[in-house]
């Protein structure tokens, strides 16, 4: 990466694993990093806790069914749901562009702030940073958290297992789908809602149902073929997806085709798989079915030994062809 600049590309998919091995990690992590989680767990005597963080620079700042405060609210609360911590401190940083609306402002932090209310999350600590017009847009959120890890639960990207079910909480793409349509005006996508939701109660009441669970991954940028890639890689296995299974909402369907995208690389903010023993598949989904959020959870697919290729996926007309991590950022700007 000598003489190399940022690009767009690095900020999802294989650009961005390639920005993070070439100069973050060593940088940051000389000694190097072990699986890259949604979460680091850390224990204190007698507690086992998890701390996340994320930043959020979404356009436009609000779209339909939510903006960028209930994303940033969601964001990181997903992080931590997800290695089974229930989230109970965020802090929350602000990056503002001067000649910014403050009633916008308010709107946004008074969202989220709401999320964080109806989830028993406080607000603990923060720090607003404000930058001349021109270098930055409007404004940006940076939030971490910190939760406590559900007890007897040990979740990873690498506890995969052939045989083990893959399954997805929901219909996929809806986020990635929303956000593009209201920044491209695309009249025949403006009935998409963003799926973004805090996920705790959904991936709580799933390790309480399966607590053998071996991975939970929320599916946000690089969508669901990035999440399949990264647990069959750090796993060392190969994970099988059937693509008629993968539940996608007609309009998000309809999009992709209209503009030659593959729903399984579209970014989702309330969508997670979940990996679990293959005994425990139907528990596992008649747990996120019974919650309003995970009603249309399936298995769409399943694990295997480590093959020639990560992720292969079984076809509508019964051809298999490998799935890729997507090559880097097709959407920008999404969260
Ligand atoms: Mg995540």
């Amino acid at each position: 990466m000598a003489n190399a600049t940022v690009r767009m590309s690095h900020g999802s998919g294989k650009g961005n694993q390639e920005l993070l091995e070439t100069v973050v990690f060593p940088a940051l992590h000389p000694g190097g990093v072990g699986t890259l989680e949604d979460a680091f767990i850390f224990d204190i005597p007698g507690r086992r806790f998890a701390f996340s963080s994320d930043s959020f620079v979404v356009s436009p700042l609000e779209f339909p069914g939510g903006d960028i405060g209930k994303l940033a609210a969601c964001g990181t609360i997903n992080d931590l749901s997800m290695m089974a911590a229930k989230p109970i401190l965020l802090s929350v940083s602000l990056i503002l562009e001067e000649g910014l609306d403050c009633s916008l402002l308010s709107k946004m932090l008074k969202s989220l702030y709401a999320v964080c209310a109806a989830q028993g999350v406080r607000i603990a600590c923060g720090d607003t940073k404000v930058v001349e017009k021109g270098k930055a847009d409007r404004m940006f959120i940076n939030t971490a958290g910190i939760g406590i890890v559900k007890v007897g639960i040990s979740l990873s990207a690498a506890n995969a297992r052939p045989g083990d079910a893959v399954i997805v909480s929901g219909g996929i793409g809806l986020h990635g789908i929303t956000v593009l349509s209201q920044r491209a005006n695309l009249g025949f996508a403006s009935s998409a809602v963003s799926d973004c939701a805090p996920l705790f109660a959904l991936s709580d009441a799933l390790l309480s149902a399966v607590p053998l669970t071996r991975t939970l991954r929320d599916a946000t940028r690089g969508g669901l073929a990035a999440v399949v890639n990264e647990i069959a890689q750090a796993s060392k296995a190969s994970i099988i997806l059937n693509e008629p299974a993968v539940p996608v909402p007609p309009v998000v369907r309809g999009a992709c085709a209209f503009l030659g995208m593959d729903p399984l690389h579209i970014a989702n903010e309330g969508r997670f798989v979940a990996i679990v023993p293959p005994e425990n598949a139907d528990a596992a989904v008649a747990a996120l079915r019974a919650h309003p959020e995970g009603r249309d959870a399936c298995v769409i697919g399943v694990v295997a030994k480590a093959g020639k290729f990560p992720v292969l996926l079984r076809t509508a007309i019964g051809g298999t062809r490998p799935l890729e991590m997507p090559p880097g950022e097709l959407l920008p700007r999404i969260c």
